[in-house]
This record gives C-alpha cells, structure tokens and sequence, in this order.
C-alpha cells in the first residue's frame, strides 16, 4: 500500500469517534483547489500490518478514517486485509472516498462504519472538476451503491467559488434526493495552498452563504450540514 503518514488523534474526521487518520498517497483526479495535492505521489510502499501497528496500540482512538489521496486507489486485497487487522481491535473504520472506484467501494462496504463520499459538481461539469472524463458516471454508480447499502454514509461538496454556484448545489440536492441520500455536507473552500495556484486568489464565499443556501437545500434533504470553522446541522 502507498503510504504518506498517520495523523494519532483527531476529533473531526470520523462523527462520534475519537480517531486515527492515515493518509494513503495517490488520487486519479486532479481537482484544482485539492489541499492534499503532495499526496498526490511519493510515500512509501508498505504492508498493511505495518499501518495497522502505527495505530492499534493507540488506546485514546475508538476509530480509524482512512483518506488521501484516494484510499480506494490502493489495492483491494490489501485494504480488506488492513481493515479485517482493524476491526480484530475492536477499531470502527471509516473511508473517505472520491468516488471514483464503486466496485471496490461495493465490495469493502460491509465491512466498514461509516463512509464520506464527495460529489464535487453537478454531471455536466464533473470532468471539468476532476480531470477525468468518466467522473460523473462513475460517482454516480458509487452513490447508487451507497444508497443501496447499510453503511451510514454522507455525501459532502466543497464549496468553491467559480466551480460551484447556488443554481449547482440546489440541482446537485435534486440529485442527491433522488437518491434518497439524507446527509450532505457543505464544506468551506479554502484557498491556502492549492493545487492550481490560481485558486488561492478565489475568495471562498461568505459564512452566511453557506447557511441560507443550506437552509435551502433542506428542501431536498432531510439533514444538511455547513462545516465552516467547526460543524453545525441547520
Ligand atoms: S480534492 Fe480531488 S484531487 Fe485532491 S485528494 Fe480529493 S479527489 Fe483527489
């Protein structure tokens, strides 16, 4: 497995846990305000019983989020087997997830606790967010699955002037309705150290965007969340 470190405790990356963070190298997409851009590549190819030990002697963490990068980009076989060392702790696993990979997706989410899944823009301009072409499809048969499943899960969009408008997030709620998906997350753009340099000129809206919009989208959406310096439900 590609790995670019280990984050020993935090209490915003996995709801209702105290947690580990290990952050796997490698993303297939390109998104140009992505703040985790050095994980992009480099790291250090590891076994998954050499992550496991860099957390399971932590005994403040009743969890462990996996993010990146793109942590499904690792191989399946592996991440099965660091998530079975988990869980033999007693560790809840949860994974962030760009969506970009919804037959490993499938075949890991019986074994995990809790899934964050990004849906970075409405279809049309999928692409133009992510660099791939295939984006949209692909997320959209992740969403499908993690609609389908058991696992609890929310689906969160970074808010970023110029990519996402007002218009964008009430269509991507429309959506996400469809779906029958119940928790959505804006999170607040920040234009510290970007990918595309020229997004650190973006200003990221105003905090009280965030809430009437959101107050809007609960339209749509049973619960809806504005992550802006801290958590709040509306
Ligand atoms: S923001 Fe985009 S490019 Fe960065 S890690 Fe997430 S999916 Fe990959």
């Amino acid at each position: 497995m590609r790995y670019g470190g280990v984050l020993d405790l935090s209490t915003v990356d996995f709801p209702k846990r105290l947690c580990a963070v290990v952050f796997f190298v490698g993303c297939p997409f390109r998104c140009p305000y992505c703040q985790n851009h050095r994980l992009f590549s480099g790291g250090i190819e590891v076994k998954p019983e050499i992550i496991a030990r860099e957390v399971v002697e932590n005994y403040l963490i009743e969890g462990v989020c996996f993010t990146g990068g793109e942590p499904l980009m690792q191989n399946l076989n592996e991440l099965v087997e660091l998530i079975g060392i988990l869980k033999d702790h007693s560790l809840d696993v949860k994974i962030d997830t760009n969506g970009y990979y919804p037959d490993k997706l499938e075949r890991v989410l019986d074994l995990i606790d809790y899934v964050a899944m990004d849906f970075k823009s409405i279809p049309d301009r999928y692409h133009e967010v992510t660099g791939r072409k295939d984006s949209a499809e692909r997320v959209l048969k992740s969403l499908k699955i993690l609609a389908n499943s058991n696992v609890d899960y929310e689906i969160r969009t970074t808010v970023v002037p110029t990519l996402t408008d007002e218009h964008d997030l009430l269509r991507i709620a429309e959506i996400l309705s469809s779906y029958g998906v119940r928790r959505y997350v804006l999170q607040q753009f920040r234009n510290e150290d970007t990918f595309d340099p020229k997004f650190r000129e973006i200003n990221p809206y105003p905090k009280d965007f965030y809430y009437r919009v959101g107050k809007r989208l609960k339209e749509f959406i049973p619960n809806v969340i504005v992550r802006f310096e801290g958590e709040e439900s509306i």
